[in-house]
């Protein structure tokens, strides 16, 4: 089971991020294509969002690979969570250029393994080494590797995930897809459609300059989506991030559902399916939790990532215990019985079946739950371990989790504070059963902050 994270060099929580031609650059994607093929021999496995820089760092990802004499397939632009699938069913690793949800500026790279899951802490490292040292193996002329195009391959992922549910459950439904002119504008219309829904879309033209609204599938960017949901008369409305490994959902009122509201409905119909582990971080709403007790389902937290809850799932199935679902609170859902990584395309596939099944409306599912009010803040600071360690000081005698950062629990409450692993900053969230025990929780956090940092 992973319960610490470890920090590194170039890599964050979910790959390489940077700014085009500042921070990332040709010559560090091709270093890290080197690298990668130097670690991993055979077929791998590229493909990228639809960022305007995608198409150079692809080449410059294939040209290292090649050059360390690895065969390259590109499989051109599809969701990350698509070429994890196909690199679990046929290929010996993959690269993914993208910068998920981050702005048309950014790109980055995903690492994943011949498993489909993200590259972990320990295998990064020994990346990150060659990349810094550059012992790359160069091959001489007759032994560079083989380079294919198979931009069709996406068609297995989009019948893997229809695949799942029998019957057309989306019949008579009408559903509202907004890729936001990310890869998913390929992936969930086609998905819903296999399964019977009539599929209405918005920001549904591949575009890097992203015209419609930003990568990032925020409430406020989700205007239009809303509208076009109530005016169409949809069961529901569904957003992607720049990679669509997350989705996020509009009910049929036109309201933005919470992403843990959206965890938690899921979970929910998951346990009334089959008892077993849901996997998530310590960051989750407690939402979740109150549900999986409710349901009699155990739960198991990880430190923030979907690598660790990917992994966990994994190390947990590997000891015998039966692991059902897992996924973060922000929209990045996993179903074990498809793959271990997050997968917006099976989200928003399983939402179909949820309405179905329950009969219910999205409105009504998200009313049922309980309720709880969550604050997020971020302190800008360069001391965020002497905070953090000071912080533990003064709660010491209250109960107190370290999974990832501190996660100090009061009364109905509880604050998760923790470091950012790649800027100055220092992350607060807090859930509480009130609005008012959450606010005064907030301010007294406020308040130590201040004194610890004068
Ligand atoms: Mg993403």
């Amino acid at each position: 089971m992973i319960t610490k994270k470890i920090q590194k060099r170039l890599f964050g929580t979910n790959g390489v991020r940077g700014i085009t031609g500042k921070e990332l650059t040709p010559e560090l994607v091709m270093k890290i294509g080197a690298s990668l093929g130097t670690m991993r021999k055979g077929r791998i496995a590229v493909g990228r969002d639809t960022r305007t820089s995608g198409r150079t760092y692809i080449n410059a990802i294939k040209s290292g690979l090649l050059a360390a004499g690895c065969d390259v397939v590109d499989c051109g632009i599809l969701p990350t969570p698509a070429l994890q699938y196909l690199v679990k069913e046929q290929f010996d690793g993959g690269a993914m250029i993208t910068a998920s949800h981050n702005p048309p500026e950014y790109n980055g790279i995903k690492i994943i393994e011949p498993d489909g899951t993200e590259m972990g802490d320990e295998e990064t490292l020994k990346l990150e080494q060659l990349i810094f040292d550059e012992p790359f193996s160069t091959h001489t002329w007759d032994h560079i590797g083989h380079d294919l195009n198979a931009p069709r391959l996406i068609e297995k992922y989009i019948t893997a995930v229809a695949n799942h549910f029998t019957g057309k459950p989306g019949r008579g439904m009408t559903v509202v897809v907004d890729p936001g002119s990310g890869p998913a504008c390929i992936t969930t219309p086609r998905i819903l459609s296999l399964m019977g829904c009539n599929v209405i879309t918005i920001n549904c033209i591949l575009d890097g300059t992203f015209p419609g609204r930003l990568p990032e599938p925020s409430e406020e960017g989700l205007q239009n989506l809303s509208s076009l949901v109530v005016s169409s008369g949809a069961v529901f409305g569904i957003a992607h991030d720049g990679d669509a490994d997350r989705a996020v959902f509009i009910d049929e009122k036109g309201q933005f559902v919470e992403e843990n509201q959206e965890f938690a409905v899921v979970a929910q119909h998951i346990c009334r399916q089959s008892k077993g582990t849901i996997v998530t971080p310590v960051s989750t709403g407690q939402i979740v939790e109150m549900i999986a007790k409710k349901e009699n389902c155990p739960i198991t937290f990880t430190p923030v990532g979907s690598i660790y809850v990917a992994r966990t799932m994994l190390s947990l199935i590997d000891q015998g215990e039966h692991v059902i679902f897992g996924g973060e609170g922000n929209g990045g859902l996993i179903f074990p019985d498809h793959q271990f990584c997050r997968d917006g395309g099976m989200s928003a596939a399983m939402m179909v079946l949820i309405l179905a099944s329950t009969g219910k409306k999205l409105s009504g599912l998200v009313k049922q739950l309980p309720k709880r009010h969550i604050i997020k803040d971020k302190i800008v600071t360069p001391q965020g371990e002497k905070i953090l360690e000071a912080l533990g000081v003064f709660y010491s005698q209250n109960p107190i989790d370290r999974t990832d950062g501190l996660k100090v629990f009061k009364d109905d409450s509880w604050a998760l504070i923790r470091s950012s692993g790649t800027e100055p900053i220092l992350r607060i969230i807090i859930d509480s059963e009130k609005r008012e025990t959450g606010i005064a929780f907030h301010e007294e956090l406020k308040q130590e902050i201040q004194k610890i940092v004068q």
